[in-house]
């Protein structure tokens, strides 16, 4: 996928892995399959099978002179995140390089959650130890986020599905002094912020971008796939606060509808990004960068012109 342009941002993607899911966990309304998400690529449906491509991916995003990793995925050689997660040895960081990103030149990691597919490559194994993969970064938490899962937090909130994650991913960060537990929103740099988007999680927040007239949201996993743009009840299991999610939803779709905003989720499928609109009361996804006809009344301004991002799949 060539590099995406967003105003003066360039944003790329970085996969690890995608998993098959089946939209039966989401929803088993067949004519709302059929009506919006059968338009869309085969990723987002996978025929009769019903099976959509679950695509774990990072998103970078370089703008203000500052190089912003967001959700660094599971990692490799973890052990307990489940069957498709354990043990993982996947070129990610390699991918990363073909963006022209090393290890060294991250200067921003983000999290829009600490569940372990956002958080893996925080950090890897070096002689035994998890130690920070970027030395050189500063790893930003949302403290209500942090909170929920501080194992030294009496009042954390546990979860089985999530085992030694925060000791692993963010200990080690935090031990390093290059943690920056922040309040949301908090502004990042003139075109970023970090804003509140909780219910998937207690602290869950997204990655706000307004430059040059382009918006987006890198949002996480607000949406794992486009049928809750229409339907934001649905959700996949392993919610904590599904009230709160719903409202989220709701109000991120408004919002990127007013706009004309990008959305950036966590595990779309290709072509993993788009924009949102709206037939009645329903609200689809548009996927990719150049969704209307007519450009003029867009106010993003897309571009996949840039070469240097490449990347395996
Ligand atoms: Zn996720």
């Amino acid at each position: 996928m060539p590099a995406i342009r967003l105003g003066s941002a360039l944003v790329d993607r970085v996969e690890e892995q995608t998993l098959p899911v089946s939209l039966r966990l989401l929803t088993d309304d067949d004519a709302l399959l059929a009506r919006r998400v059968s338009p869309l690529p085969d990723g987002f449906l996978g025929g009769r099978s019903r099976t959509f491509q679950f695509s774990n991916h990072s998103w970078v995003v370089r703008v203000d002179g500052l190089t912003v990793l967001v959700d660094p995925c599971t990692g490799n050689g973890r052990k307990g995140r489940g069957h498709f997660f354990d043990d993982l040895d996947v070129p990610y960081l390699e991918y990363l390089a073909r963006t022209g990103v090393t290890v060294e030149t991250v200067d921003v990691v983000f999290c829009t959650h600490l569940h372990h597919d956002h958080c893996g490559w925080n950090t890897r194994q070096v002689d035994g130890a998890w130690v920070p993969t970027f030395p050189n970064a500063s790893y930003l938490f949302v403290d209500r986020e942090y909170r929920r899962w501080d194992t030294a937090n009496p009042d954390r909130h546990a979860n089985e599905f999530n085992p030694n994650v925060f000791d692993e991913c963010v200990r080690p960060v935090v031990d390093a002094g290059l943690a920056r537990i922040v309040s949301a929103p908090y502004e990042v740099s003139p075109s970023l912020r970090v804003e509140p988007a909780p219910g998937h999680t207690t602290g869950h927040a997204m990655l706000s971008l307004a430059s040059g007239g382009a918006r987006a949201y890198f949002s996480g996993d607000v949406f794992h796939h486009p049928v809750q743009l229409t339907r934001p009840d649905l959700h996949l299991p392993g919610c904590d606060d599904l009230a709160t999610a719903v409202e989220t939803r709701q109000r991120l779709v408004r919002r990127a509808l007013d706009e004309g905003a990008f959305l950036f989720p966590a595990h779309f499928p290709a072509p993993h990004y788009g924009r949102l609109a709206a037939d009645g009361d329903e609200v689809y996804f548009v996927p990719g960068g150049a969704p209307f006809d007519d450009q003029e009344s867009a106010s993003g301004d897309a571009q996949g012109t840039e070469e240097r991002g490449s990347r395996a799949t």
